[in-house]
């Protein structure tokens, strides 16, 4: 079987339109991959658009007034994304999370999540529906998010001091409006609620203190990650990563930890709890200790293509296979193909990479697919 490698008009990345396998078996969720990895999870970026600038993903000089971002006509339409989730579903998928770029900014998200909220698994299940956002418009939309059926919400903030925080997002936005959004999305009902902290040396790591005095003793959950060398614009470097396990010990040193089991299988963070019952902290260690080998989670970009991994350079193509009317058993039975294919362990092959990989196909960007 082998794929053909297209030019699109609107082509932002290599892709491959996926071949549909004549003789593939029905969907019956027990797909694995080459590393014999299940498929259990979907994001679904639903607009390559944001109105931050963090620089660590979407650097101001890259995405400045002159970038284009993708045109309507080539974003997935909600019932395009519908379709696609109930195949993933099929497939084994139990977690989908809406992201982005700023997913809230995508018109009427709330009437997407409504139409997610209603597919269930085989057996009757409704799915784990959650979404990542960066806060700054949550504090409006948390209640009809809510009454969409949204279970819960992951808010992105990587500190308390306020300078800290704008120089970091870069568009000079408050952190009172966020945390303001994350009481919204608790008063909601929209919880447990998660906050990610991207750590970066020298830049923020000094807010790793003041943030988990913050939420100790609170429900939300705290999870600090490792900055990453996603995409191929943020200038990424191995001395600006703290290590997650820097980070466990200096908050260990002032509130004793003990490890926790992980709550699922392919969880991504290493969970830690406050020794005096205060709640629990999470650190997502992509760089110093990676995961690949139980990474379950595939990528649906905003324009439709599937990718296998965050650093992959190039997607397959569904949407392709969408507009061309094929039929659902022809869609499913080419996600299946794809997975199984699937080989990719990149954090796990860092380390042996050339460092100079300025001749390796650009990877493609979080913004674009989703974190
Ligand atoms: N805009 C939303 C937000 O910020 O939550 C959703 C999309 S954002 C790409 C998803 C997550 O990716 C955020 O938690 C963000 O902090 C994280 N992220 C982006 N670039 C990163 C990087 N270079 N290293 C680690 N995490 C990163
Ligand atoms: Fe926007 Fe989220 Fe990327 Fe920040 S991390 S620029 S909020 S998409
Ligand atoms: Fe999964 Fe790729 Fe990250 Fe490894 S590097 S954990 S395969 S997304």
């Amino acid at each position: 079987m082998t794929d053909r490698v297209i030019p699109l008009a609107d082509l932002r990345y290599a892709a491959r339109i996926p071949v549909v396998p004549a003789d593939a078996p029905r969907p019956d969720g027990l797909l694995a991959d080459r590393r014999d990895r299940p498929l259990h999870d979907l994001r679904i970026s639903v607009t390559d658009r944001c109105n931050f600038r963090c620089s660590y993903c979407m650097p101001k000089e890259v995405f400045d007034s002159q970038y284009r971002f993708l045109p309507q006509s080539s974003l997935l339409s909600f019932e395009e994304i519908v379709r696609l989730a109930k195949v993933f579903v099929a497939h084994g998928v139990r977690k989908l999370r809406l992201t982005g770029g700023e997913p809230l900014l995508r018109r009427q998200v709330e009437t997407l999540v409504a139409m997610l909220g209603e597919l269930r698994t085989p057996d009757g299940q409704p799915l784990d529906l959650t979404l990542t956002t960066n806060g700054s418009l949550l504090a409006r939309k948390a209640e009809a998010l809510a009454r969409a059926g949204l279970k819960r919400v992951t808010v992105s903030l990587d500190g308390l001091d306020d300078a800290v925080f704008r120089r970091m997002n870069d568009v000079d936005f408050p952190v009172a409006d966020v945390l303001a959004g994350i009481d919204a999305a608790a008063a909601a009902g929209l919880g447990p609620i998660k906050v990610n902290m991207v750590v970066k040396r020298g830049t923020n790591d000094q807010e790793i203190l003041p943030m988990a005095r913050r939420f100790r003793g609170t429900p939300v959950v705290l999870r600090f990650i490792e900055y990453m060398d996603v995409g191929s614009s943020n200038g990424w470097r191995m001395d600006e990563v703290l290590p997650s396990a820097e980070v466990v010990r200096r908050i260990a040193a002032e509130h004793p930890l003990l490890p926790l089991e992980a709550a699922a299988a392919g969880e991504t963070a290493q969970r830690w709890r406050y020794a005096d019952g205060q709640g629990e902290v999470g650190v997502i260690s992509s760089v110093t200790q990676a995961f690949c080998h139980s990474c379950n989670r595939a990528r649906l970009s905003t324009e439709g293509k599937l990718f296998l991994c965050l650093f992959a350079s190039e997607g397959h193509d569904l949407r392709a296979l969408l507009r061309s009317g094929r039929s659902d058993d022809e869609l499913a039975a080419a996600v299946g193909g794809i997975w199984q294919g699937r080989d990719d362990r990149y954090s796990e092959l860092r380390a042996s990479l050339p460092g100079d990989d300025s001749a390796a196909p650009r990877r493609v960007e979080m913004s674009y697919i989703g974190g």
